[in-house]
């Protein structure tokens, strides 16, 4: 497909990840003129440059987006590589209009048309919908800056296997899933520290016959218990949205076990060295920061933002910018809202909307 550099469209969706495609997929069965912008040549980037060793959660079953189920066994948990070859695959299968190499850098709008602008290239569309994913910024606390310049430091973004740590222990900094899982492949290689605690552990252990039986079970929660239709789900928003996720496949346990010395949250450095909130001084020649990321929405240039910086909208509506749309962040709708089972259907939703909310001003949730 050839893109004019001023081209015009009805509908643009800014970022071509899971939640962009499966938008794109029903955009498409509408006939809709749009495109998708992402900064990546290939699709699938956000999974492809995660850690080498990452598999998913969901099993199988519940990874496919609409239209074409996720292939193999349906109990199995696929590789990042694997996710990404399939939207990959769903790209070129349902001819998405994907526009690769594109860093959207700046959004504005002249009265109802919105100006989309990456370098010296600009697009106007009717309709903007933002799917660039809850994981953007890496987050690192201030004092990381004092860390003694020998301490090598990574985010997880950046972390991709044991190869690229020096010799000498490692600290992983924070205890949500990507932490846990980190730190079990680093004490393979090296000794491994951790700091942080758990904010709670799923009560079953993860695989095939929790994919069979359990996992049903968090899907039907996570979808259709908690989410803002339910007062329950209501009262849960914020809290889910301030926390981190339970530890979903590794377990304290399976840390201890696996030598990993736990230990309290970093409080700072001294002289250098991290230092744990019981005083303790660690000399460690490795620190990966699992410690999450934040979101950053300074490049949208529209009053759809709160005091935070947080999108209001509803339902990924925005509420007081016709035509601008989100998609994919954390409990947009529910729990699963930033998961691959909650991005499908919020997808359908949204598509939806930008159908109908031009000509009808109203937004039914
Ligand atoms: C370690 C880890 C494990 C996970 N495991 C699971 C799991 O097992 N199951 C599950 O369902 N979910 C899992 N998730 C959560 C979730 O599925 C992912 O975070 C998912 O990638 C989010 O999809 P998305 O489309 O919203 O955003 P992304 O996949 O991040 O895609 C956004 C795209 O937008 C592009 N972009 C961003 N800004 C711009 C811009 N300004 N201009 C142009 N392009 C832009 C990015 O390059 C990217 O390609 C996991 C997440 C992490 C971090």
């Amino acid at each position: 497909m050839s893109i004019n550099s001023t081209a015009e469209v009805d509908t643009v969706i800014v970022g071509g990840g899971q939640a962009g495609l499966a938008l794109g997929y029903w955009l498409s069965r509408q006939g809709r003129n749009f495109l998708i912008l992402d900064q990546h040549q290939r699709p699938g980037a956000a999974w492809r440059q995660r850690w080498d060793s990452l598999r998913l959660f969901t099993p199988a079953k519940y990874d496919g987006l609409p239209g074409s189920p996720f292939p193999g066994d349906p109990l199995a948990f696929p590789t990042k590589d694997q996710l990404a070859d399939y939207l990959e695959d769903y790209v070129r299968r349902f001819d998405l209009p994907y526009v690769p190499g594109v860093d959207v850098e700046d959004i504005s709008r002249d009265g109802e048309t919105f100006l989309l602008r990456a370098g010296d290239r600009e697009w106007k569309s009717k309709n903007v919908v933002i799917a660039t994913g809850g994981h953007r910024i890496p987050k690192v606390p201030a004092f990381a800056g004092e860390l003694d310049p020998g301490i090598r430091q990574l985010h997880s973004q950046d972390y991709k296997n044991p190869g690229q740590l020096k010799e000498g222990p490692v600290l992983v900094v924070g205890l949500g899933n990507s932490g846990a899982e980190i730190a079990l492949e680093t004490a393979r290689f090296r000794p491994t520290l951790l700091a942080g605690k758990p904010s709670s552990e799923m009560p079953m252990r993860h695989g095939r016959t929790a994919a069979r039986f359990a996992l049903p079970l968090v899907r039907f929660l996570g979808l259709y218990i908690l989410n803002l239709n339910t007062p329950m789900g209501r009262k849960a928003a914020p809290k889910f949205k301030a926390m981190a996720a339970p530890l979903i496949r590794t377990k304290s346990k399976d840390l201890a076990a696996a030598g990993v010395q736990l230990n309290p949250r970093l409080a700072g450095v001294q002289d250098g060295l991290p230092v744990l909130e019981d005083g303790q001084r660690l000399e460690v020649a490795n620190i990966i920061w699992c410690t999450g990321y934040h979101e950053d929405y300074s490049w949208v240039k529209l009053p759809a933002f709160d005091d935070h910086g947080e999108p209001q909208q509803t339902r990924g509506v925005a509420n007081s910018v016709p035509g601008l749309y989100f998609i994919g962040q954390e409990f947009l709708f529910s729990a699963a809202s930033a998961t691959l089972p909650g991005t499908c259907r919020d997808a359908r939703f949204l598509a939806g909307q930008v159908m109908a909310q031009r000509s009808s001003g109203l937004i039914k949730v």
